[in-house]
């Protein structure tokens, strides 16, 4: 590739404690529980409103947060689902068992009035707030970040701090900062979200969508021959939020991956529209109101930590001494294309991946946020240290917000213990986040991280 240098002055903002780059479950949860212990935080977030993928991504329906006994995910996650209900701004078919009990259950919400909310709790935490601002370029020493380059309406700006969370999704600023990271040739792909109306959501059986998709396929009616539909799901009084139409072989990490996505995303969106209309009795009269304005990514990098979470780890229903959250949520890889063979990959792979039963939980350890060797960067998110099949599992709203709130919370212990992120006394961080309402059911805590074994 050919290189061109590019040299020029630009201004320098005040110093911050902590900078968090993307607002979406992750860095939303990162910047309040910073910012709620008394850290002086600044949030850049790319887009014009805060929830990432749960708003702009209209993927509107939280993971799973309870395993059919109780609620494992606390914290931010949970206060923002339980105002949401309080608010009466959940779909009527909503109630809190959803998220306090129920097993493998997802809760569909408002994307509008999650965009809300989140800016109601930033301001009032008194975060400081950069929409429209993408972070560009990183400055970093001897495995230190010093700064960031962002660019919005004022241009290049350059602003110091320091303690850097990244809640980009994609790795972004440990990219810039030279963090190794994995990616996996076989991607999942992604999809674009889409919103309708006039759906008669009482005659409509949600099951029937997809049992009517092989119908459908057979039948020809789309150009391409998906038979794996994740679906249509209540969202409001005649409103659905659609998950379907996956973007085979469009490289997320390619902005000619990303263009061509959204571009197919679009045209798929109206084959599922007339799919919906023709297939399944009340949804006669669906109409699209809008596609996503980002596009739906599940994968793209996953860096390398202090601690990989791996497969094995999930299916041992594995506890750690300092771990940031319980979680129990399958292991959901989509089909990446529309073979024969990944389709039955994906069926088995859903059945049988020693899916965590009723009562049961897995545990995420500190490490996976803490980029190998790194003092002042944590990296929460879908873009955490794990391998592909627990990544399946770990990389959905729920668990980013729970990674994210233990990025703040590590971040400001670092700030007044004079720690660092890969020294950090684990036991603290625990006992931080028990008090603010996580669920982190481990007894013996323990000061140091669990690391991977040399070695393995
Ligand atoms: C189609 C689809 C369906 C899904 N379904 C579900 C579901 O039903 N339930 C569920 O819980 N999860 C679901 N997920 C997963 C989930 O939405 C994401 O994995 C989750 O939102 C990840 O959170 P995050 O904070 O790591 O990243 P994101 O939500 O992607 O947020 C990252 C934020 O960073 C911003 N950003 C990126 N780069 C920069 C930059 N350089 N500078 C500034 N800002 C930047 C982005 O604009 C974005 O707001 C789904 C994902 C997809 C794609």
């Amino acid at each position: 590739m050919k290189t061109h240098a590019f040299t020029r002055e630009i201004s320098v903002d005040p110093t911050y404690d902590i900078v968090v780059a993307g607002g979406g479950p992750a860095g939303t949860a990162a910047a309040l529980a910073a910012s709620r212990l008394g850290a002086k935080v600044l949030l850049l977030e790319a887009t014009g409103a805060l929830g990432g993928m749960g708003t702009s991504g209209l993927v509107t329906a939280f993971d799973p947060m309870a395993n059919g006994e109780r609620n494992l995910v606390g914290g931010i996650m949970l206060e923002i689902v339980e105002a949401l209900y309080k608010r009466g701004e959940l779909p009527p078919q909503v109630t809190p068992d959803f998220w306090r009990k129920r097993y493998h259950c997802w809760t569909p919400f408002r994307a509008e009035s999650l965009k809300f909310l989140l800016d109601e709790l930033l301001v009032a935490a008194g975060v400081e707030v950069r929409l429209f601002t993408t972070l560009v370029a990183a400055e970093a020493e001897a495995n230190q970040v010093k700064g960031v380059i962002v660019h919005n309406i004022e241009g290049l700006r350059y602003i110091p701090a320091r303690m850097f969370i990244d809640c980009t999704g994609d790795a972004v600023l440990a990219n810039y900062c030279g963090v190794p990271c994995r990616t996996n040739p076989e991607f999942m792909p992604g999809t674009l979200c889409s919103l309708h109306a006039g759906i008669d959501w009482a005659r409509v059986d949600h099951g029937l969508q997809y049992r009517k998709i092989f119908e459908a396929v057979e039948n020809g009616h789309f150009t391409q021959p998906d038979r794996h539909l994740p679906g249509l799901s209540q969202v409001g009084e005649g409103l659905g939020y659609l998950n379907g139409g996956h973007l085979f072989h469009k490289d997320p990490l390619k902005a000619a991956g990303r263009t061509e996505g959204m571009m197919l995303g679009r045209r798929l969106v109206r084959e599922y529209v007339s799919f919906y209309r023709k297939y399944i009795p009340g949804c006669e009269n669906l109409e699209l109101v809008t596609t996503a304005a980002l596009m739906g990514v599940r994968e793209t990098r996953r860096i390398v930590g202090e601690y990989d979470l791996t497969f094995a780890d999930y299916q041992a229903r594995r506890s750690f001494p300092d771990q940031i959250g319980v979680f129990n949520k399958f292991v959901d890889i989509h089909v990446r294309d529309c073979s024969d063979k990944e389709f039955q990959r994906f069926s088995k792979e859903m059945s049988d991946t020693g899916r965590l039963k009723e009562g049961e939980w897995f545990g995420l350890p500190y490490g996976i946020i803490v980029p190998k060797g790194w003092k002042n960067l944590w990296v929460a998110g879908r873009c955490n240290s794990s391998d592909v099949m627990v990544h399946g599992s770990i990389r959905v709203m729920p668990a980013a917000s729970m990674m994210g709130q233990a990025a703040g919370a590590a971040a400001w212990l670092c700030l007044k213990h004079a720690e660092t992120a890969n020294t950090l006394r684990t036991d603290r961080l625990v006992e931080t986040l028990r008090a603010a309402n996580a669920y982190l059911p481990q007894s013996g805590l323990q000061p140091a991280m669990t690391r991977n074994e040399a070695g393995a």
